[in-house]
């Protein structure tokens, strides 16, 4: 296995730790030892020393991580599974071993621009041309509804326009393999197609997270200011232009992993939540989040997704929850398939929508 010596590094501290496995999603809805950041780095280890093969059990075991970075989060250490994670799954592709599921979506992702091989679904509206683009990603305009969300904007009065071609921004290459060539050369033709506009809302955190840190980590040149949806709202609330109503209502933000740790963005939702009604937290909020799902694994372990959403309703249950708030489309869809009766669910935008 093709592995860098700092990811060996990484894998060698790991492999007989257990500090971080309670804080797994994975782990904790599989009760599997073999999800805990350990068990995966104590396997990868007897491979990169040539001690056992690069299996396909070992493979799966690889694909079963959510890249989530709460083992990253928690460990005091400053030892990193994401990242040698992410280099197995290189080592994946580069040997020829990425398993049928995973060959699957990138077929998919080459036919389509997409991971799931379907046609976009998304009710886009005729709007001028602007310098600012919303981009909505693969999840909201296939698997979701980005309804509320361009309703919201055009209530603000903000001038944007959305691509009916939209590209795809290399979060799901990223996912499934790494830094390889093809993710790169994804990630620039995006660039490319942005390049006219000034500014760029994304929509989905998985295509911010991506655009804001891999494209400056590999010097991908990306022209306009990116910003999140969240980080919009909140400019917009703060500066009056969308102006807001408080509402006797409590919501409970679920964080999105990928703003709360990888972009360390956790106050912009408080404050437009805050601003429409009452914030009430659950267990693991801000940085310390529990991930409530992700699309891609969602392709090839329906199952252990339902667990990891139905658990994050156990917190908000545990919590006193009466409104649960994403910012994730993904999050939003899973959480949705097992939502309990009793605790509403609500995107971003549509709780805004209520308190206009
Ligand atoms: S990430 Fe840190 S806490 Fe988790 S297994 Fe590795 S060394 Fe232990
Ligand atoms: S990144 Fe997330 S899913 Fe993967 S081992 Fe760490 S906590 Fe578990």
């Amino acid at each position: 296995m093709q592995i860098s010596q700092k990811s060996k590094q990484h894998i060698d501290s790991c492999r007989f730790c257990w500090m971080c496995h309670h804080i797994c999603p994975i782990g904790n809805a599989t009760g599997l030892e073999r999800n805990t950041a350990r068990a995966r780095a104590l396997g990868l280890s007897l491979v990169a020393r040539g001690a056992v093969p690069y299996s396909k059990d070992m493979i799966d075991n690889v694909y079963e991580c959510a890249l989530c970075g709460g083992c990253v989060h928690e460990c005091v250490t400053g030892w990193d599974p994401v990242m040698f994670t992410k280099e197995a799954r290189l080592a994946a592709a580069l040997e020829g071993k990425l398993p049928p599921y995973i060959q699957k979506m990138l077929i998919h992702l080459q036919e389509t621009g997409n991971i799931y091989g379907e046609e976009p679904k998304a009710d886009i509206p005729e709007l001028p041309d602007s310098d600012t683009l919303f981009f909505l990603g693969q999840d909201a305009r296939v698997k979701g509804d980005c309804k509320a969300a361009i309703l919201l904007l055009q209530k603000a009065g903000v001038p944007f326009t959305i691509l009916r071609d939209e590209p795809n921004s290399g979060y799901a290459m990223d996912f499934m393999v790494g830094a390889a060539a093809e993710t790169k050369d994804m990630m620039k033709k995006c660039a490319d197609v942005l390049k006219p506009f000034q500014r760029v809302i994304c929509y989905d955190p998985a295509d911010a997270k991506v655009m804001k840190r891999e494209y400056k980590e590999w010097g991908i040149d990306l022209v306009p200011e990116v910003i999140t949806f969240t980080g919009f709202l909140a400019e917009l609330i703060h500066s009056g232009k969308l102006q807001v109503k408080k509402q006797n209502l409590t919501f409970t933000p679920q964080d999105s992993p990928l703003l709360a740790r990888d972009l360390e963005e956790v106050q912009p939702m408080r404050d437009i939540l805050s601003a429409c009604g009452t914030v009430k937290e659950m267990l693991l909020y801000g940085e310390n989040t529990m991930m409530a799902g992700n699309l891609i694994m969602n392709e090839y372990m329906p199952d252990v997704m339902k667990k990891v959403a139905a658990n994050r309703w156990v917190n908000a249950k545990n919590a006193g929850a009466e409104n649960v708030v994403t910012q994730s489309p993904a999050e939003y869809i899973l959480l949705n398939a097992v939502k309990p009766e009793n605790i509403n669910l609500l995107s971003l935008e549509e709780a805004v929508l209520a308190c206009l």
